[in-house]
């Protein structure tokens, strides 16, 4: 039955979806289950100008159906998120692309079982693309709960007791994308539009909305020096597939920590690369060797994924070979 106390704010949510919502966005034109999993894959850790500028219609256009993905190796997959960052989305897209063999379950329950969807992007595929009645828990709407219902700290399982509270169980598809919508645009992290909200006759944090949620005290990111060793023989150079869960499937040159470097390399100059839990610090050497697996000319080089470190250090090899 719906809570008849959250009936205004359901109407207002109309109103204002009618008025400001995005609904040209790609995605939101469109029934296929693929392109809505894709973007809802894209969007997790990235914005939506980026994904909408460089990455979802490029992806399309190379895999233009979940099947394509399947059809295709991993490296593939990978070569076309390169920039994207979070390659675990990537290769968990393609194992889902195998498992379903191209085409998605039609239910959220079955979603979720795939690899890399997890609940709130299971309910939001399920929604967006087979019209599921569920309400979605990503960042933002986390935000706009815990303001609403002005509550400081809680986990997950509370959340999504708010979050099934409060969702509209009629409009559901409009809910949703709204609450994606305000929480990017209206209810930010630092100055919230409270006075534009279509939630604010309700709202229990509006007073002070910057008191929800509690923040954590941040943690200074730890830095990681390495140095990347370029080895080489005439204009072929080395590189090897990357085994770490982080960046695993991508092709990257020698990392090596406390590395004496010697008048027989050459120094091709520093970088830094931001991660989620670290910050690279990389100086680039390049150093002569014999024989070894795994040689390629730059062009070669272009070819293949590469990390965001990886693509900087041969951006110095190709100042230095100019
Ligand atoms: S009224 Fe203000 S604090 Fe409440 S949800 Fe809207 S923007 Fe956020």
């Amino acid at each position: 039955m719906k809570t008849v106390k959250y009936n205004i704010i359901h109407q207002n949510i109309l109103t204002w979806y009618e008025e400001h919502g995005r609904v040209t966005l790609p995605w939101r034109n469109t029934n296929s289950p693929y392109e809505i999993y894709l973007s809802e894959i894209m969007l997790q850790q990235t914005q939506v100008k980026t994904v909408l500028e460089r990455f979802y219609f490029q992806f399309l256009e190379k895999f233009p159906t979940l099947k394509d993905v399947a059809d295709v190796a991993v490296d593939d997959v990978l070569k076309a998120w390169e920039g994207l960052g979070y390659y675990t989305r990537a290769r968990n897209l393609h194992k889902t692309a195998i498992e379903t063999k191209g085409i998605l379950p039609n239910n959220a329950e079955a979603l979720e079982k795939l690899s890399g969807i997890g609940k709130s992007t299971a309910h939001a595929v399920a929604c967006f693309a087979f019209d599921e009645a569920l309400p979605i828990l990503d960042a933002n709407v986390k935000r706009i709960l815990y303001r609403f219902f002005a509550v400081k700290s809680c986990n997950d399982k509370k959340l999504w007791e708010l979050a099934y509270k409060l969702y509209d169980k009629d409009n559901t598809y409009i809910y949703n994308q709204t609450m994606m919508d305000i929480g990017s645009a209206i209810c930010t992290h630092k100055n919230p539009l409270c006075n534009t909200c279509p939630f604010e006759s309700l709202c229990q944090g509006k007073e002070n909305p910057l008191l929800y949620p509690e923040k954590k005290k941040k943690q200074k990111k730890p830095i990681r020096k390495r140095t990347l060793v370029i080895y080489h023989k005439e204009n072929r150079y080395v590189l090897a597939q990357n085994s770490e869960r982080l960046l695993s499937g991508l092709w990257a040159f020698k990392q090596e920590e406390d590395f004496k470097v010697n008048d027989y390399m050459t120094e091709l100059g520093e970088f830094k690369q931001h991660y989620t839990h670290f910050t690279l610090e990389a100086s680039v050497v390049l150093l002569s060797c014999e024989e070894q697996e795994n040689y390629f000319t730059i062009d070669e080089i272009h070819d293949l994924a590469l990390s965001g470190a990886d693509r900087k250090a041969l951006a110095l090899l190709e100042m230095h070979c100019q």
